[in-house]
This record gives C-alpha cells, sequence and structure tokens, in this order.
C-alpha cells in the first residue's frame, strides 16, 4: 500500500488558506486557488487548496463565476489576486530597469511596424470570420435560452449536447436553472442545513440549502456530480449547484430530483413491509452502492466511489418503491490508474450510529480506499436490518429503530458508540422471526456478514448485489410456474 500513500500524498502542494475551514494558514491539495465574491458591494477574498478534480474547472466557467484563479506552485496562492468585474486592475509595476530602455524601445518600434504591415494584410479576411463567429455565438445563445425557456429537466439533461463530462447541466445553464425555481415548503432539516421541495417550469425539484458550517460538503458534492459521470438509477439525480450571495450571506444550493417519500427512514416509520418490498428496497440500495464502489474504465467511465456515510437518512426512496443513495459530500475517489486517492478537504465525519468498529477504534488504514468501501458496507448491513425489522413475517413486524437503539442515547456520543461497537463487540440484535421467511433468512445471514470485526471478512456490494439478485429470481420463479 505504500505507492498509494506517495501517489495520494506526495504529489499535494502547500497553498495559503484563509477559508473557514482551514485551521492553520496553509492547507494542502493539488492545486492552490484566490477566490472572490461580492456581496452588496462588499469585496471579500479567500484562498485555499482544491483536490484534483477540480483542476479542470479552474479553467471552466464554473471558476469564472465564482471569480477564481488557480496555480500549481507551493504557496502560488499567497500573492496571486483575481479581479472582478468592474473592479479596477492596479497598473503593473515597471519591470524594465533603466538600462535596457535604449535596447527594448527600438526594437519595440519594429515589432510595432511588422505588426502594423500583418494587421493590414489580414484585416479583410479577420472581418470575414470575426462575422462569420458572430453569427454563430447568437445561434449558440439562442440555442442554450431556448433550452432552458422550454425544455423540461428530463430533456435538459438527457440532451447529449447540453451534458458534460460530468453528471449534470453545462454550468451557465445550472445556474439559470437553479434562479427559476420558486421554494414551496421545507420538507427536512438536516444536521447541516434544509431541504426545500421547489418548482422548476412547473416540476418539482428537491433543494438543499447548506448552512455555511457545511460549505465543504456542499463543494465536495458539486465537485463529484460535475466531474463524474453518475447517472444511474439508484443514485439521487443530480440538477444543478448554485452559490448566491443573500442578505451578506453566501447560499450554497444543491438542486436534485425530488422524492414525495423522502428518507428511508422517514418511510420505514409509517410504512410496514412485506418481504418482496423489503428485496426491492434492500437490492436497490446494493444496486447503487455497487455502482458508487465500481471504477469504470474508458470515456463512459468513473473512478471507484466510496460513500462514507450511508444511513437510512441518506437513502430516498422513489415512487417506483426502489431507493436511491443521496449525500455524496464525505464521499472519496479512488482511480486505479494513477493509484490517486482523492479524500476531498472534509472535516465533516460520518454518523456516528453508523461507524465501523475501525472508524471507532481509529485503526482504519485512512491511506486505502478499500477500506472506506469496507466502512460503506458495515453501514449497509445497519440499514438492512433496519428495513428487515420493518417487514412482516407471519403478521409479525417491529416497530421502527434506529441501529444500537437498545445500547447507547439518542445522540450517541463517539466514546459510547465505541464502547458498545469495539470493546463490548455488539451487533444489532436479529430478530428469530425473520428466519421463518426464505428472504429474511437470507437477508439476516448477509447483514451479520456485513459486521465482521474484521473488514476484510466482510462481503463486497457485488457479492451481496449477486445474492439478492438470486433470491429476487428465485421469488420470481414459481410465480412463472404457476
Ligand atoms: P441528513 O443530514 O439527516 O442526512 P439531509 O439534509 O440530507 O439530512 O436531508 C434531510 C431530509 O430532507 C431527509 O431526511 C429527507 O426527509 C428530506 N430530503 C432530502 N433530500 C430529498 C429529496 N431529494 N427529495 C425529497 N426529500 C428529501
Ligand atoms: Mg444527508
Amino acid at each position: 500500500m505504500r505507492p498509494l500513500r506517495r501517489a495520494a500524498r506526495g504529489a499535494e502542494l502547500l497553498c495559503a488558506c484563509d477559508v473557514p475551514h482551514c485551521t492553520a494558514s496553509t492547507c494542502a491539495g493539488k492545486v492552490c486557488f484566490v477566490s472572490k465574491s461580492r456581496e452588496q458591494g462588499h469585496v471579500t477574498r479567500s484562498r485555499g487548496c482544491f483536490s484534483r478534480h477540480l483542476l479542470e474547472n479552474c479553467r471552466g466557467p464554473v471558476m469564472e463565476h465564482f471569480g477564481t484563479r488557480c496555480c500549481n506552485a507551493s504557496m502560488c496562492n499567497a500573492r496571486l489576486d483575481v479581479y472582478l468585474q468592474g473592479e479596477e486592475v492596479p497598473a503593473a509595476e515597471p519591470a524594465l530597469p533603466r538600462l535596457l530602455l535604449p535596447i527594448v524601445v527600438p526594437l519595440l518600434a519594429l515589432a510595432l511596424l511588422a505588426a502594423l504591415a500583418a494587421l493590414f494584410a489580414c484585416k479583410l479576411a479577420q472581418h470575414r470570420r470575426s462575422a462569420a463567429r458572430s453569427r454563430a455565438g447568437d445561434a449558440d445563445l439562442a440555442l442554450k435560452a431556448s433550452l432552458v425557456g422550454d425544455s423540461t429537466l428530463e430533456d435538459l439533461l438527457n440532451d447529449d449536447c447540453t451534458t458534460g463530462s460530468g453528471s449534470g447541466l453545462p454550468f451557465l445553464v445550472q445556474r439559470t436553472v437553479a434562479r427559476q425555481i420558486a421554494l414551496v415548503e421545507c420538507v427536512g432539516k438536516g444536521r447541516y442545513g434544509e431541504v426545500w421541495r421547489g418548482v422548476w417550469h412547473g416540476e418539482s425539484v428537491a433543494v438543499k440549502i447548506f448552512s455555511s458550517r457545511d460549505e465543504q460538503s456542499w463543494f465536495r458534492e458539486t465537485e463529484i456530480y460535475n466531474t463524474v459521470l453518475l447517472r444511474h438509477d439508484n443514485i439521487l439525480g443530480f440538477i444543478a449547484s448554485d452559490m448566491t450571495s443573500r442578505n451578506s450571506s453566501t447560499q450554497l444550493w444543491l438542486i436534485t430530483h425530488y422524492h414525495e417519500h423522502g428518507s428511508l427512514y422517514d418511510y420505514l416509520q409509517r410504512t410496514a413491509l412485506d418481504s418482496a418490498a423489503c428485496l426491492a428496497l434492500a437490492s436497490s440500495i446494493i444496486c447503487g452502492l455497487v455502482h458508487l464502489h465500481v471504477e469504470i474504465f474508458g470515456t463512459q467511465g468513473k473512478p471507484a466511489i466510496a460513500h462514507r456515510d450511508l444511513k437510512s437518512r441518506n437513502i430516498l426512496v422513489k415512487s417506483n418503491q426502489q431507493c436511491c443513495i443521496a449525500d455524496l459530500g464525505l464521499a472519496v475517489m479512488h482511480s486505479q490508474g494513477s493509484d490517486y486517492l482523492d479524500m476531498g478537504h472534509n472535516p465533516r465525519v460520518g454518523t456516528k450510529r453508523y461507524m465501523a468498529p475501525e472508524v471507532l477504534s481509529e485503526q482504519i488504514r485512512t491511506d486505502c480506499f478499500e477500506s472506506y468501501k469496507k466502512t460503506d458496507i458495515w453501514a449497509y448491513g445497519l440499514v438492512l436490518w433496519e428495513i428487515a425489522r420493518r417487514t412482516a413475517v407471519n403478521g409479525i413486524v417491529e416497530e421502527y429503530r434506529p441501529p444500537f437503539f437498545d445500547a447507547v442515547p439518542s445522540d450517541p456520543s463517539f466514546e459510547d458508540m465505541r464502547k458498545v461497537v469495539c470493546v463490548d463487540q455488539q451487533t444489532p440484535v436479529v430478530p428469530n422471526r425473520l428466519y421463518s421467511n426464505a428472504v429474511l433468512a437470507v437477508l439476516a445471514r448477509v447483514m451479520k456478514e456485513c459486521w465482521y470485526q474484521s473488514p476484510s471478512a466482510r462481503l463486497t456490494a457485488l457479492r451481496i448485489k449477486k445474492t439478492l439478485k438470486k433470491l429476487g429470481q428465485a421469488l420470481e420463479k414459481p410465480k412463472q410456474d404457476e
């Protein structure tokens, strides 16, 4: 695993940092940035680091919009500046020493004459070219405006011309969509912000409004969705990300598909399941997790991603009774080719209740990507347990309870969890009644195999997916035979 550590850390730069999440005056990243924003006439400047995947964005419209410039040398952002529209750019300092002036001035005059001659010769051709370009530009703008004006979200997101390298719309279209949304009702409050139902051209969308305390989660999620092709039935569909200034504070929005059933946590409170529904939920979550975990090669590829905060509140239930995985604010990415582990720069940690023993004992191999996949599997086992308890067998079903409800208080501390999970090595009690149902008996076995203390002994997402698929086919068969 030594090369991985070298690749992950060795390539990092030291940058000046004054954004709120920087504990020191420097940070380490793949690229340094300086960024400016104007709020009610007041200009604020911040400096910091970006991780690898923003390198492309440093040059793109995303960064232009934020008034951001990047550079890639150690501490290069300490003196670098960026100028917002309308801001006065200071005149460059006189750079030439006086002695060089007698040589440089005649040379410049000669160069000017040559340039004038060339300019004259090219004038006609240039004029023709610029006329052609302006016609094309008008057509392009008209196309963009009409796209946003008349289309449904589905049209916009599926259009080959509008989708970029990530899973979303081009940045300008994202911003236009975001600013045309009317917020309708607050549907949830999370640890770090609120989720609203909004309406865009008559369609419901979900708007997650991040508190400024959690700007790094917004940043990370925006980064992942904009650089990785992440369209999958079982991953929450991304529409747009937007940053605006309102009442002298920065508002960070993440706009996604809206699912009226809300989170799996909400859904399980009020819904008892039968074994087919239970299997459908469990299978769809593992399909989403396999898609995250797998690295896909080629132009339509994606890096491997570990979620790091999988829990029933971060899973949404769709109207077809399948689930999709949400909240990529803590995710880490890995590409085998470059052996690069992209941890992001989020100081947030996962949810304590769902933390695997190696996270709680702080023995996790933080430089090894596989370790993070194993913590997702631990959490998946807990989610499976939550679903299975709400599944009726012979008319018996339990009330919804969160994992370890009988072992720790309602907002458990790290220490509470460590005692239960590492010291006492407890795992949730699997109800006996599950063993009298063919589907639930398999699910009970799967969850137990997600809860080995040793991460390497746990099942992989792909193995679980295959097991559940077989189980689904076995259930289908008798129906077909009838
Ligand atoms: P948490 O911090 O608990 O993970 P979130 O901020 O992610 O919470 O979401 C809070 C709540 O908002 C969720 O539990 C869910 O009820 C609701 N919610 C989040 N995203 C959506 C969505 N896309 N569609 C519908 N409801 C959502
Ligand atoms: Mg969440």
